[in-house]
């Protein structure tokens, strides 16, 4: 009998090198007690240090309500294996990537867990199911892929071994929930799992291109970066990973190395840990590829591969098109699913495209995924047909979403809440993607005005929490998202609730609201300039559209909160109240915005956005043509003859 997820209350974890330290960290933050192992106490110790000073930073950044020594009191260590397993309910490994020793590891696991205890393991690129064969209960195995760092890293991969039964992988998807991740199922074991299999020929196909002198690599990583979103370019991610292992990774699953990367090996020029890669490090400036360097490189072959290996994955049952697209954006940062970029290019023209390259270069890698013949030959060739990997004509609208609960009741209220409480619902990548994407699917005519409001008692938003590749750089993590600009432009009214921490891209969202109201008690600032950044959403240039230059300036440089009476001073709320009295100003403020005129109020909303930007006369001139549009409506007479007939206006938006 294995255990199930709502009985999982102690952790162990195996190794407590990169991923094993981060791993005990994320778990124990989570509530559980974990017990973390290494081989030696000096490796322990390290690990046990690294957990600290995280700790201490996601505590000054305001980015966890627990104080890290109440976390730091829930882990364990130890050198015994046996001291990790014995009482655990779910024991985690983390240990070097080699067969024999996940072998051995598993081998003592099973003899010293308890019988129901589900033994995971954290391997990139191993088979589950042949880990499982190092014990006697192989249908208590499973993967669970977490992401460089672990603490930073949304996604969690949950990977089914031959053996693995459904309850297991079960009690491993809730496992992840509880811990705040987002776990994909990844159905079958197969080499690479979900998301390095749908990066391969992001990072492989360019390096081949350049080796056939069809691609520079400077044109790949700008192209791939400033045209096509992508966080980082495949030389400069490689340069940052160790080209020796993306190297030895192909080598062991006997995929055929493009020459540059044999190249760059043979000459010890792993990238940026020996000073040079593809790029010079040391006597050069790195990864200094610009927007000029873009515009020749032939990123529809890229693209076109991924979504061949994201069909391989579909049509062979090992994920859904939800759970590639999820693990593309959380493990790799990239801008929008894999399945979904698919749909939108056209399958078909992906399809011939693959099909030019295989006869013309006749290698496997081209050959197109059955699935994928099938979708274009049932004439699912993606959004123009309505029907790709998603279906595109039932109108379904907004979906659920782990980090955002939103509910639009009769009257046309959207309530947003940001929900991750116990990280102070700092905006990961997840919920801004979230909160994209329902405003963007949402049927706006239904929606009269929208709240936003966090979770939890302690916080509207504490800051941005963004992943995106591993290791990705802090300056790079900042790059302004789509999420403040959609916010700050849906055409209907909104209302930011403050209740308590609204800070960095917290704030940030506060501010591409309309309106906000927030407790006495809240706190407001930008402190991204103490890491030595400025706010990246849009802050410094709403904060100075709306503050004066003096107070705009002390918020982005001084980084200090400032409370909700001086915001409120300042302008940069519309009002602080009592708690007492919060929810009482709030319905008053949403009262008005949802029955007021709604063609009105977002004529309103557009030329004061607007001409906020222009000059006088221009934005006069916005405001007249709207005026006169106005006139012409139904709720305009409504307006006047509830007015002369002393009644509330009963407006239809018509
Ligand atoms: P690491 O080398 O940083 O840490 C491994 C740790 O395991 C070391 O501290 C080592 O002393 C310890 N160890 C060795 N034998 C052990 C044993 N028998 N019991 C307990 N500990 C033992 O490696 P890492 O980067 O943390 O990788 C660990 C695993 O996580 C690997 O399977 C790797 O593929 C996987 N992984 C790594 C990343 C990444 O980006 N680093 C990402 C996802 C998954």
């Amino acid at each position: 009998m294995v255990v199930d997820s709502g009985s999982i209350e102690r952790v162990g974890v195996i190794g407590a090198g990169n991923m094993g330290h981060g791993i005990a960290e994320v778990v124990a933050l989570a509530g559980y007690e974990v017990v973390m192992r290494d081989v030696e106490e000096e490796f322990v110790q390290d690990g046990y240090e690294n957990i600290e000073w995280s700790l201490q930073k996601l505590s000054e950044k305001g980015l966890i309500e627990q104080g890290p020594a109440d976390v730091l009191d829930r882990i364990d260590t130890t050198t015994e294996l046996a001291t990790a397993a014995e009482n655990a309910d779910l024991v985690i490994e983390a240990a070097p990537e080699q067969m024999e020793i996940k072998h051995d590891v598993f081998g003592e696991l099973d003899d010293a867990a308890p019988d129901d205890a589900i033994l995971a393991s954290n391997t990139s690129s191993l088979s589950i199911t042949e880990i499982a064969e190092g014990t006697d209960r192989p249908e208590q195995v499973l993967g669970l892929h977490f992401f460089n760092p672990p603490v930073k890293m949304d996604l969690v991969e949950v990977i089914y071994g031959e053996a693995t039964t459904d309850a297991t992988a079960d009690a491993g998807y809730e496992f992840v929930e509880s811990i705040q991740k987002t776990p994909i199922r990844v159905k079958k074991d197969v080499h690479g799992f979900v998301v390095n299999s749908v990066l391969g020929p992001f990072s492989s196909e360019p390096a081949w291109m350049v080796s056939r002198d069809e691609a520079t690599i400077r044109g790949a990583d700008a192209t791939l970066v400033h045209e096509r979103g992508y966080p980082m370019g495949p030389f400069e991610l490689a340069d940052m990973n160790g080209i020796d292992i993306g190297y030895h990774v192909r080598s062991e699953a006997g995929v055929p190395i493009p020459p540059i990367m044999q190249e760059k090996v043979d000459a010890e020029e792993f990238g940026r840990k020996t000073g040079v890669g593809y790029y010079e490090y040391e006597d050069g400036d790195g990864a200094d590829y610009g927007p000029d360097d873009a515009g020749d490189f032939d990123w529809f072959r890229v693209e076109a591969m991924m979504v061949n290996e994201a069909a391989k994955l579909v049509g062979d049952d090992v994920a859904t098109p939800e759970a590639v697209d999820t693990g593309m954006r959380l493990g790799a940062g990239f801008p929008e699913g894999t399945c979904k970029r698919g749909d939108a290019l056209g399958l078909d023209r992906i399809l011939e495209q693959l099909r030019e390259l295989h006869e013309t270069h006749g290698d496997d890698r081209y050959e197109p995924a059955p699935y994928l013949v099938e979708l274009v030959e049932a004439g699912h060739t993606g959004e123009e047909a309505g029907q790709g990997f998603y279906e595109y004509d039932t109108g379904s609208g907004p979906s659920e979403y782990t980090t955002l609960e939103w509910e639009l009741d009769e009257d046309g209220l959207l309530e947003i809440v940001l929900d991750r409480p116990e990280r102070l619902n700092a905006l990961s990548d997840d919920m801004s993607f979230a909160i994209v994407d329902l405003l963007t699917s949402i049927d706006e005519e239904g929606v009269r005005a929208v709240t936003f409001e966090g979770a939890g008692d302690r916080a509207f938003c504490a800051g941005a929490d963004v992943g995106g590749f591993a290791g990705i750089e802090p300056a790079k993590e900042s790059e302004p998202t789509k999420v403040f600009q959609t916010v700050a432009e849906f055409p209907r009214p909104t209302l930011a609730m403050v209740d308590g921490y609204c800070l960095g891209g917290g704030l940030e969202i506060a501010l591409a609201c309309d309106l906000r109201v927030a407790t006495e008690g809240s706190e407001f600032g930008f402190p991204e300039i103490n890491l030595g950044l400025l706010p990246g959403g849009g802050g410094t240039q709403r904060a100075i559209r709306m503050l004066s230059d003096a107070r705009a300036k002390e918020l982005v440089f001084r980084g200090e909160h400032i409370s909700a009476e001086r915001a409120e001073n300042w302008g940069l709320i519309n009002r602080a109240v009592e708690p007492a009295a919060f929810d009482e100003v709030c319905e008053e403020y949403v009262s008005d915005l949802v029955s007021g005129p709604p063609i009105a109020l977002r004529k309103a909303k557009r030329v004061m956005n607007q001409g906020r930007d222009q000059d006088l006369d221009a934005g006069l001139d916005l405001e007249s043509q709207a005026f006169a549009l106005l006139l012409t409506t139904d709720d305009a007479a409504e307006g006047t003859a509830a007015f002369s007939e002393d009644r509330e206006p009963e407006f239809t938006g018509e």
